[in-house]
């Protein structure tokens, strides 16, 4: 062979090579490592692809979304490993009975899709469930974790990839919220309810810059006194039509929207420019704010809450940041450089509704969190069930062993304020003193009298004898 040929021949090899190199890193790309199936990015891509192709020739497509039951439990009491080996079984089976044309993909988490046609969508959902709730070994064990899934057909549902998404997600959630196992496809009760949100979130973008969302204060009682020693800031929307609305009404879709860090950041620099004279006063000791799980997540958070406290005129060492410790264990590095980065302005760390999630305790302890608010549905059960009791008994004693504050969240009733106020809790909330309330009300309470007169006796046995 001359000269050139060869190196010709080289050159086309080398060429080759990097031909099918640049093929495997886009194959890497669409691919999602662990099932091997499409992943997220690529799988909408397609989706877009097919729409486009069905619109061209009147045809229809079926999008399926398919989400494990219980995945979430599971990977919790077997391990990572085990939940690997389980959605890598998942992603088997969806595609040994993808048939021709099909196309499945693993969105991430425990989530999967299936594109298809339009056509006997009932039936191929139903085959669908079987094949994913036959039982699997894994470590030993048989699990069947079983799927639920929904489904959204183009164009009888939706005219583009986005809607058709949406749609599909909101037939799932359905099933979900209604125990799982089952298929739902998209229908009038879920159209009415889109329509609905579509409004909602049209007001809710007006109402963010019109000033209808407004901070209100529950006052936290100190169970010795009476007197109110801090207040916690909830966010309330004064709807033009539908009056006083509840963050459960709104808070959800602002996540979804993104808009709830423009929520919290209107509601933090409010609440701080009205409660910032009253610890001036000594009125109040601190304010208590709420942070979005959204807002954790956002490697600038603790930065830009330091910077909006420095606007104002309230003291680092009155402000209370309350963090759910569910979302702490979601990204643990991340909440805690947050968590130390605040600490070290001074600011207090609350875990808030604490007695709800699986408690990762050492994870928690190595935390700088001053204190904890039992929730709600401990409080309620106190007096009520006697194992309950003892816990927030014991509690209590290892908060204060640990220097920990405690704060009982949602104390309705006198006999529940007594048995925590014995057990050693000093500091509590709840309707039985006072529920949240505007701003200008709260400020009236401050300068009054206290709130209850507990008068309550100092031993439970007292306590007893006065209201048993
Ligand atoms: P949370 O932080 O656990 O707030 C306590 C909730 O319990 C409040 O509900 C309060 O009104 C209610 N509550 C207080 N005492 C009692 C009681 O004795 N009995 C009963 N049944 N309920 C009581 P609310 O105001 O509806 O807020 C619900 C949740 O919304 C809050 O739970 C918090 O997680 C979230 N939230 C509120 N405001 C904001 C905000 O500005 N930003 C963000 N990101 N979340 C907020
Ligand atoms: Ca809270
Ligand atoms: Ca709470």
């Amino acid at each position: 062979m001359s000269e050139p040929a060869a190196r010709l021949e080289t050159l086309a090899a080398r060429v080759a090579e990097l031909e099918a190199e640049r093929e495997l890193t886009l194959r890497l790309a669409q691919t999602d490592s662990l099932t091997g199936l499409v992943n997220r990015g690529a799988f909408t891509a397609e989706l877009c692809a097919r729409l486009d192709d069905a619109r061209e020739h009147g045809r229809s497509v079926a999008l399926f979304v398919i989400d494990l039951d219980r995945f979430k439990s599971l990977n919790d009491t077997l391990g990572h490993h085990a939940g690997d080996l389980l959605l890598a079984e998942v992603g088997e089976r969806l595609r040994a009975d993808a048939g021709p044309g099909e196309l499945t993909a693993r969105l991430g988490g425990d989530e999967f899709a299936l594109i298809t046609e339009g056509r006997d969508v009932a039936a191929r959902a139903q085959r669908l469930l079987t094949k994913l709730a036959q039982p699997q070994t894994i470590y030993g064990r048989v699990v069947s974790p079983g799927a639920s899934v929904g489904v959204a057909v183009f164009p009888d549902h939706a005219a583009d990839a986005g809607d058709l998404q949406r749609f599909a997600d909101m037939a799932l959630y359905r099933v979900k919220t209604r125990g799982g196992r089952r298929w739902s496809a998209f229908d009038a009760e879920l159209s009415a309810e889109n329509a609905r949100r579509q409004t909602l979130e049209a007001e809710l973008r007006r109402a963010i810059p019109g000033g209808e969302i407004e901070p209100w204060f529950q006052p936290v009682i100190d169970a010795n006194t009476g007197r109110i020693t801090a207040v916690e800031v909830l966010a309330r929307w004064n709807h033009p039509e539908q009056g006083l609305l509840l963050p459960a009404a709104f808070v959800p879709i602002a996540e979804e929207l993104g808009l709830i860090g423009q929520i919290d950041e209107h509601i933090f620099e409010a609440a701080c420019a009205l409660a910032a004279p009253w610890v001036a006063e000594g009125l109040i000791e601190s304010i208590s704010c709420n942070v979005s799980p959204r807002d954790l997540l956002d490697p600038a958070f603790s930065r830009k809450l330091i910077g909006r406290l420095a606007r104002t005129d309230l003291p680092a060492t009155a402000l209370t940041v309350e963090v759910t410790e569910t979302f702490l264990l979601q990204d643990f590095a991340l909440a805690r450089r947050h968590i130390e980065r605040l600490a070290a302005k001074g600011i207090r760390i609350a875990l808030d509704d604490f007695g709800t999630g699986y408690s990762n305790i050492r994870a928690l302890m190595s935390l700088p969190i001053q204190t904890v608010k039992l929730d709600r549905s401990l409080i309620e059960a106190v007096g009520r069930d006697a194992r309950v009791s003892k816990l927030v008994s014991a509690m209590l004693h290892a908060a204060r062993a640990l220097g920990v504050r405690i704060v009982a969240e949602g104390v309705e009733h006198e006999a529940q304020a007594l048995f925590l106020r014995a057990a050693g809790c000093d500091r509590m909330q709840g309707y039985l003193f006072a529920r949240p309330m505007p701003a200008a009300k709260v400020e009236a309470h401050l300068r009054g009298s206290p709130l209850i007169d507990l008068a309550m006796p100092s031993t439970p046995a007292l306590a007893r004898r006065r209201h048993g």
